[in-house]
């Protein structure tokens, strides 16, 4: 995981009319609680979201840019491959504090359409591994609606656009591993998944490439060879580069 830069960049969607159409469908979602909290917090009724809301190409476009397209999680180059998901950093529908505790009800709806809630993912991350996960270190301090403040929550999952996620998660080679025993370190490389095998293998294979191009670029070699070899490594140190939080850790001093 890279920070992820989305300030100033949330699209104005309310095309001059001066009416934001996800801050009334937001007003909406909580009317419809406010009408029957008990049948949300049951499960027996369940709100209806909507995708070309929360998804509006504009959104999807402005988080896309922000992340360089890569997967906020992963570090992954989501659009090579597939269309990624909207991921809600809190979740909309429901709430686990761990993979085998129980759903809480009804998620944090009042959020579902909130450009800060929302990062772009692969689906395997967002489908796969954080679902509808987001512990707290402290569970009883969980919002349940919208008339309470996320404030006093403390996630343990790390939130892709805070600073410092390099105090939380290092990498060993090509393997995610908590700085300093750092327990939101650990939580998010367990529920974000980040040593999966098949991601382990791809920063491995990315580790390997730019370990060898490191050390061509430092033997003694003509300028006229150098030069195109300084010039691939600068691309695998860009923001858009897939893995650079591993690459960085790696190569701390290297400045082609
Ligand atoms: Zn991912």
């Amino acid at each position: 995981m890279v920070s992820v830069d989305k300030a100033g960049r949330a699209p104005d969607l309310s095309e001059n009319t001066g009416k934001d159409p996800l801050e009334l469908a937001s007003r909406e979602l909580k009317r419809l609680y406010l009408a029957a909290p008990h049948d949300y917090q049951s499960g027996k009724r369940k709100f209806q979201f909507q995708n070309k809301l929360y998804g509006h190409p504009l959104i999807k476009q402005a988080l896309i840019e922000a992340q360089h397209g890569k997967c906020c999680f992963c570090e992954a180059k989501v659009k090579h491959v597939a269309h990624g998901d909207i991921e809600h950093f809190r979740p909309k529908g429901a709430v686990r504090q761990s993979p085998d505790g129980h759903t809480i009800r009804p998620g944090y709806y009042w959020l579902a359409y909130r450009w800060e809630n929302l990062f772009f993912s692969c689906q395997i991350c967002n489908q796969h591994f954080k679902k509808d996960l987001f512990p707290l270190e402290d569970p009883a301090r969980r919002a349940l609606d919208h008339r309470q403040s996320i404030d006093p929550e403390r996630p343990l999952l790390l939130r892709p656009d805070e600073p410092c996620i390099e105090d939380h998660i290092r990498f060993q080679a090509a393997t995610a591993t908590p700085a300093r025993r750092s327990p939101r370190g650990t939580a998010s490389i367990q529920l974000y998944g980040l040593n999966r095998p098949d991601l382990l293998d791809s920063r491995l294979n990315k580790l390997q490439l730019v370990r060898n191009l490191i050390s061509l670029w430092n033997s003694d070699l003509p300028d006229t060879l150098r030069q195109p070899i300084g010039d691939n490594l600068r691309l695998h140190f860009a923001p858009g580069a897939e893995y650079l939080a591993m690459l960085r850790d790696n190569f701390p001093d290297f400045n082609p």
